[in-house]
């Protein structure tokens, strides 16, 4: 299996909320980007044959037909397996019949809409720039244009929603009828416009009580319809994403671009979080790598556990002995036995977080940081 990450970091605006490695992109850096990008790829020998792509952000749906051309003129050297999937994050706003010819013929089947909400208020809130009805037609117009493998991506708990407006959003989202959903609640990261309204008193989050009731009505509602196959990720039989499955199930993939990271033998490596110092090392022929960190045998088995428990079936304990020659029972058996004291986790033929353990998500996993 070969998956590779791709980070096109730039976008028309920030939202309020976002911590994630990306700036507001004039056309001309984008540009030099993208030709950056592809001699980056062009400095590993990848294996001949790719089975997920991922184009993430940042935004790659603001790429103007220029800047898709360069990105083909790369994406044209991978050979796709039978099987594929390759997946681009797109803003609703960006959904159009042109953009749909370059998915196309870039090759992609699989469109990750970021909606958030459903709610033009909340929309605003977050300084998006689409809104309900834009979010409709993307839908639409993706639908009628082949791209069934649809997935967006929600939030709740954010600043200001009620249970009322969480399950309009719900409502609406059914209606929809797409294969993939990912719902996460809002975490309040550092150094955000969010994190300093909340500092300065301006802003207040949703209390814990509300976002646990959310969480449950969120998890309740979707379970009807979908597979809840990861904590925050519900999907209709058949298309949950093989991409992210590479990430919990702690499998090697190629990252790209800047603020990229991937992991290749047992080794994570982190690229250059800022665009200027990842060109500067592009020109210089030199991996725009930042850090690297060598893992030791107890850091991946640890990281088996931390990512294989956000599945809902977890891990197989079969699976992670051989795969990691180790008695993982006897490996942590302190911890499991506190988590399983707590009603966190159960243990039978795979160890797997309970209704409540879902709830204590954070707290589990740091057990195994
Ligand atoms: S949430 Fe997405 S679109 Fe908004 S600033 Fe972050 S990366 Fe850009």
């Amino acid at each position: 299996m070969t998956s590779i990450y791709i980070h096109i970091p730039f976008c028309e605006r920030i939202c309020f909320y976002c911590d994630f490695p990306k700036k507001v992109g004039k056309i001309e850096e984008i540009s030099t980007y993208l030709h950056a990008l592809k001699k980056e790829i062009e400095m590993y020998e990848l294996p001949k044959i790719i089975d997920t792509l991922y184009l993430g952000g940042g935004t790659p749906s603001i790429l103007n037909d220029e800047q898709f051309e360069i990105l083909h003129s790369t994406i044209k050297k991978f050979t796709f397996s039978t099987d594929y999937e390759f997946t681009i994050e797109c803003n609703p706003e960006h959904i159009s019949i042109e953009k749909l010819q370059w998915f196309k013929r870039l090759g992609i089947n699989r469109v990750s809409l970021g909606v958030q909400t459903f709610n033009d208020k909340l929309l605003k809130l977050l300084n998006r720039k689409h809104n309900r009805d834009m979010v409709l037609n993307a839908v639409k117009l993706l639908k009628q244009e082949g791209f069934n493998n649809i997935s967006i991506d929600l939030i709740f708990a954010l600043p200001l929603q009620t249970m009322e407006m969480l399950k309009t959003d719900l409502a609406t989202l059914l209606v929809l009828d797409v294969p993939h959903i990912s719902y996460y609640s809002l975490i309040l990261e550092e150094k955000t416009i969010f994190d300093h309204w909340v500092r300065e008193g301006k802003l207040s989050l949703v209390d814990n009580e509300l976002e646990a009731a959310m969480y449950e009505e969120v998890i309740t509602t979707m379970r009807k319809h979908y597979h809840h196959y990861e904590i925050s990720n519900f999907a209709y039989p058949g298309y949950e994403s093989k991409h992210n499955k590479v990430y919990w199930k702690n499998q090697h993939y190629y990252g790209f671009g800047m603020g990229a990271s991937g992991y290749i033998d047992n080794v994570r490596y982190y690229n250059e979080d800022r665009v200027i110092r990842y060109l500067e090392k592009v020109s210089k022929k030199e991996h725009p790598i930042a850090h690297k960190d060598e893992l030791t045998k107890a850091d991946i088995i640890k990281e088996a556990l931390l990512l294989g428990l956000r599945l809902i079936d977890g891990v197989n304990i079969s699976e992670i002995n051989e795969r990691y020659q180790v008695d993982v029972m006897t490996y942590f058996q302190e911890e499991f036995t506190i988590l399983k004291k707590h009603g966190f986790i159960e243990i039978s033929d795979n160890i797997r977080l309970t209704h409540k353990g879902l709830f204590y998500g954070n707290e589990v996993f740091s057990y195994f940081i």
